[in-house]
């Protein structure tokens, strides 16, 4: 498969996403480019695994992600996978069953933060997921390359410097994105929305009304 049939290949983004904000949508549209997938799916997660219940409901986050998306004219999609089982938010069984959905042989990538990438052997199965997908990392104001111990020599024996080849396989790579992200945070968003204070430039100006319209974070 050359890079031009890459065409069919899958990025999913999972997160809270609550709310989304500016730093989801820019890294997610930078993604599709530099990793040349057809679409990214935004994987809102119902019951987080790591973290306490997000602050609004389900039907509010996926709202405000519609209404982002629907200002946007990069390839994003929502995906409510995770939001349709009645289980923990595990990436492994979300990875699993796309994989069954899309077939053996499509490239998908798993997008995640360096903040993530440094907590990832506190997951469910967290070595078996580059058998359902390749992971895409984006570095993180703040946040260091794992360097040292069991997730650190993992990470070395699957890294790939080679995006095309990496683009060739359909999993079982991670792979270091050279993207800037914003220095923006949904629970920077939350405390300023806590004290009355302006989050405009954070997040679209669909999603602000959005939130003022249903009181969200008041
Ligand atoms: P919170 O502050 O509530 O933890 P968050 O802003 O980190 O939220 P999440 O919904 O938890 O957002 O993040 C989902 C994914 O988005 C993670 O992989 C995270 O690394 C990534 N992400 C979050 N903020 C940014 C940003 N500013 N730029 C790029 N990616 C981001």
């Amino acid at each position: 498969m050359d890079k031009s049939d890459n065409s069919m290949a899958v990025a999913i983004f999972g997160g809270t996403f609550d709310p989304i904000h500016n730093g989801h949508l820019t890294i997610a549209s930078d993604l599709a480019q530099l990793l040349d997938v057809n679409e990214v799916r935004l994987v809102p997660c119902a019951y987080p695994p790591h973290r306490g219940e997000p602050n609004v409901d389900t039907e509010h986050r996926r709202a405000m992600l519609a209404t982002a998306l629907s200002h946007t004219n990069a390839p994003l999609i929502i995906d409510d996978i995770e939001l349709r089982r009645s289980t923990p938010s595990y990436s492994i069984d979300t990875v699993k069953l796309l994989r069954k959905d899309i077939g053996a042989d499509v490239p998908l990538f798993m997008c995640i933060g360096m903040d993530a990438l440094s907590e990832l052997d506190s997951w469910h199965q967290w070595q078996q997921i580059l058998d359902f997908c390749h992971i895409a990392v984006s570095s993180r104001p703040g946040y260091k390359h794992p360097d040292a111990g069991p997730l650190s020599e993992w990470i070395a024996c699957h890294r790939s410097d080679d995006l095309s080849a990496t683009q060739r396989k359909p999993s079982g790579c991670i792979y270091f994105c050279e993207l800037s992200m914003l220095d923006i945070s949904s629970t920077n968003i939350r405390v300023k929305l806590g004290k009355g204070d302006k989050v405009d430039l954070m997040l679209p100006d669909s999603v602000i009304s959005y939130i003022q319209k249903n009181r969200l974070y008041e």
